[in-house]
């Protein structure tokens, strides 16, 4: 696995960051072009290659419009590509539910799929409309970025310790020398980003040679684990990890509604004060207090922190854990769009994200299984008996075995025992889950008299994760009705 690191330029002089802002923008054209030619089905849809695009533009001469060097136009045009593939693959995944909800018979399915994979979906006309329904035309929106090939950039360390990175400017062999804070060479293919003066140079590298994969060995147990709100995590055996995340959310999302709601009152003064022919007030208030500057720079140093905490639970986890069993936190929700401005459920939906990255990337490093299951109703059923309880804040009662639980174990425990769950499986759509829970709990209902005397049972007692009934549920376990008595 592959993971992103960031070198940042450092006190970089301005006609530096114009030439290289002046090629980034002059290749955000040649992207939009890429997008508008071939961003639809009629191009990289039907399998067209970058190399292709290539001979093309070199033959009718569409390069020498952006006026950069060849093997610039070169690279971004593959990478603009790409990115118009990855938004074909993510439209695929849509598809791919579509196809699997439609549900006709298995031989049909697994065809569907299979032409789907393999780029032939415009011959089956399901597909077709599918992928017409699910890819949207997408247009190039950056303009900001350029990529260096491995071969095309070097770096020197000057007397004083400086690293300077040289990449090629908008003139042949003239090359543009970035100051970096760091002393590790980037190295393999760059992504220059420019923002805010700044150069922020993007490169990928072999998680495998990381330091922590020898230092730090992953645990032997297997540990289910639950994601929550007031901590990042909760395992199995009924321990929280990184339990500052819901103070640093909370926290952000108070600030951020309380700055914005000042910021909205600032601007309509501005506004006002403008209307009435005071520009001098209002450039005052838009330059002094309505800059993003500071702003975006509390939000980059709030992410680094969220993402810290994220991190070091999931690496608590592994500690312990030879396998990890989760929910899959990648899976996209229909309606994430209407999040809009709600600030609590954006910060969620992105914390999500990070917690999806955090388990892989620090499992691969660590080398820990990562097993995904399917999460339907884990946070409603009782873990013990499998009827869906009664949540209130974070407890979970059921009624059934009068038990009170604390809602996130009772979920990680749930999540855990997915793992060998012979019915339930990682797509098994949301309803079929339900239908699975319902007749298990009514065929133990029916045979409940017998069922303390029967070995199943027994076993099914033994094997349950240890420590439940004890320590951490002392408190919150109010009455325990054996099975049976009712
Ligand atoms: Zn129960």
């Amino acid at each position: 696995m592959k993971v992103t690191r960031i070198a940042y330029s450092t006190r970089l002089n301005r006609s530096k960051y114009a030439a290289l802002h002046e090629q980034a923008r002059r290749l955000g054209q040649v992207r939009s072009e890429v997008w508008q030619r071939y961003g639809s089905i009629s191009g990289v849809g039907s399998g067209l290659k970058d190399r292709s695009v290539r001979d093309r533009w070199l033959a009718d001469d569409t390069h020498a419009r952006f006026g950069v060097l060849a093997n610039a136009w070169k690279e971004t045009l593959r990478d603009a590509m790409t990115d118009i593939a990855a938004n074909l693959e993510a439209a695929k995944v849509e598809v791919r539910r579509a196809a699997i909800r439609r549900g006709s018979d298995p031989a049909e399915r697994m065809q569907m799929l299979n032409s789907l994979k393999a780029d032939r979906w415009a011959g089956d006309p399901f597909l077709a409309r599918q992928m017409r329904k699910h890819w949207r035309r997408g247009r190039n929106r950056t303009h900001d970025q350029i990529v260096v090939r491995a071969d095309q950039h070097n770096t020197v360390v000057d007397r004083r310790g400086q690293l300077w990175l040289a990449v090629p400017g908008l003139e042949r062999r003239r090359m543009v020398r970035i100051p970096l804070s760091t002393t590790v060479a980037p190295t393999g293919t760059l992504r220059l980003i420019l923002r805010r003066g700044r150069v922020e140079v993007h490169y990928q590298i072999d998680a495998s040679q990381m330091r922590s994969s020898s230092q730090r060995p992953c645990g032997d147990r297997t540990i289910g684990v639950d994601k929550g709100y007031t901590e990042a995590l909760t395992d199995s055996e009924g321990a929280r990890h990184g339990r500052r995340l819901g103070e640093l959310l909370s926290g952000e999302s108070d600030w951020l509604k309380e700055r914005n709601r000042r910021r909205a009152k600032l601007r309509s003064i501005a506004n006002t004060a403008a209307l009435r022919g005071n520009h001098a007030k209002a450039h005052r208030i838009r330059s002094h207090n309505l800059g993003t500057v500071k702003r975006d720079r509390q939000a980059i140093r709030h992410r680094a922190q969220v993402r810290t905490e994220i991190f070091k639970a999931v690496h608590r986890v592994v500690d312990k854990a030879g396998v990890v069993v989760a929910e899959d936190l990648t899976k996209r929700f229909a309606g994430r769009k209407t999040l809009g401005k709600n600030v609590n459920r954006r910060l969620a939906g992105w914390t999500k994200g990070v917690t999806a990255e955090a388990l892989a990337n620090v499992s691969e490093r660590r080398g820990s299984a990562l097993v995904h299951v399917n999460a339907a109703y884990t946070s409603q059923a009782c873990h013990r008996c499998g009827r869906l309880g009664r949540r209130s804040g974070d407890r979970l009662h059921c009624t059934s075995c009068g038990v009170v639980w604390q809602a996130d174990v009772n979920a990680a425990i749930n999540i855990l025992q997915r793992a060998g769950d012979p019915d339930i499986a990682l797509h098994t759509p949301h309803d079929k889950v339900r239908q699975t829970l319902q007749e298990r709990t009514d065929r133990h209902r029916t045979r409940l008299p017998v069922q303390d005397s029967s070995p199943a049972t027994v076993e099914r007692r033994a094997n349950r994760p240890n420590g439940m009934m004890s320590n951490q549920f002392g408190s919150s376990e109010v009455s325990c009705r054996t099975p049976g008595a009712g």
